[in-house]
């Protein structure tokens, strides 16, 4: 089996702001591994608040040794070597198991969604994500999003009911709220989600700073709409510290290290009663096709990274009436 790879920087249609952070581009790692006459294609998106970057991912990559990657694929063994190597990289690491997963199905002629047991006809609706904005360009991103069953704001600042109300005055469109820890107050929070209800939002994200555990579990209980935990969960034993925590869990393949993870993540949560979101960062159709693999095991979607995106080197996913269509092409059904 060989591995190479390449930085490529992702362009983002917007400059994305959420309450801590604002970028126009994110750095990436296109990774290939190939073996016979097949190659699997992997990528890790490295959003700059989540520590890895392109000297970070080379570092880590540069350790591995691919001789370890036989056939059959032992994922959980493959997951404790790479962690085994470093701790943390969680991408690099994704980038690595999501190739793998690609070039297995088409070793063994099936499409990633059939090897990890998911049920393409029960795809969720995708959300489309908006970022924090003044009016006008928050009008242009609404047009931009049509065709989208759900819309996803980005609240956290000061300015939160007024960005809601302008999204309100340009569509209906359900809508999903990421507060990205934004919000300290309990009470003034729970008076947001009240009105937040009122104006048709369907779920909320990461209301409070994922250290603030009683305060987060406080809305949790009180809260008319399922809040989710995203900051606070990144791989699999996280899922049990927050059951109890949150009503859910935002599950993402660039926190989890990859598929595998994630569904175990998964499976977790359905044993805890916790509701599951997919998420992505900003990603190529790879990550996303990754991601809308295992979707129809989770209750909510967030795979918007194609759609956000300008200079996407792959072709972009099947996507009809709102949601990603799995293919049968063997893989994760990408095309180049
Ligand atoms: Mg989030």
């Amino acid at each position: 089996m060989k591995l190479t790879y390449r930085p490529f920087e992702l362009q983002l249609k917007h400059r994305f702001t959420i309450a801590k952070f604002s970028r126009t581009a994110t750095p990436l790692m296109l990774l290939q591994l190939e073996h016979e006459r097949y190659t699997g294609y992997g990528e890790a998106s490295m959003v700059p608040y989540m520590g890895e970057s392109v000297e970070i991912a080379t570092a880590f990559l540069n350790q591995v040794d691919v001789s370890r990657f036989t056939y059959p694929f032992n994922y959980p063994e493959i997951i404790a070597y790479l962690d085994s190597l470093a701790p943390g990289n969680p991408a690099i690491k994704a980038a690595i198991d999501i190739a793998l997963h690609d070039l297995e199905g088409k070793l063994r002629q099936q499409p990633c969604w059939q090897l990890l047991g998911s049920n393409p006809a029960l795809m969720p609706a995708t959300s489309i994500t908006l970022g924090i904005d003044t009016p006008d360009v928050l009008a242009q991103k609404v047009s931009e999003a049509e065709g989208f069953k759900f819309i996803k704001v980005k609240l956290g600042s000061d300015n939160d009911k007024q960005l809601i109300t302008t999204i309100r005055s340009l569509t209906e469109v359900p809508l999903y709220v990421d507060a990205n820890q934004g919000w300290t107050d309990r009470e003034q929070s729970l008076d947001l989600i009240y009105w937040l209800q009122e104006q048709g939002v369907q779920l909320i994200e990461q209301p409070m700073p994922k250290t603030d555990v009683d305060g987060n579990a406080w809305l949790t209980e009180r809260s008319p709409i399922p809040i989710i935990g995203d900051e606070a969960v990144q791989r699999l034993p996280d899922v049990e510290k927050v059951a109890g925590v949150y009503h859910g869990i935002n599950v993402k393949l660039m926190k989890s290290a990859g598929i595998y993870e994630a569904q175990q993540m998964i499976i977790k949560a359905r044993k805890l009663g916790l509701k599951v979101l997919i998420g992505c960062m900003s990603e190529t159709s790879c990550a996303t096709l990754a991601a809308a693999a295992l979707a129809p095991q989770c209750d909510w979607a967030d795979l918007d990274g194609p759609f956000l995106t300008s200079n996407n080197p792959f072709a972009a996913p099947a996507f009809k009436d709102g949601r990603y269509v799995l293919n049968d092409a063997p893989g994760l059904g990408l095309s180049l």
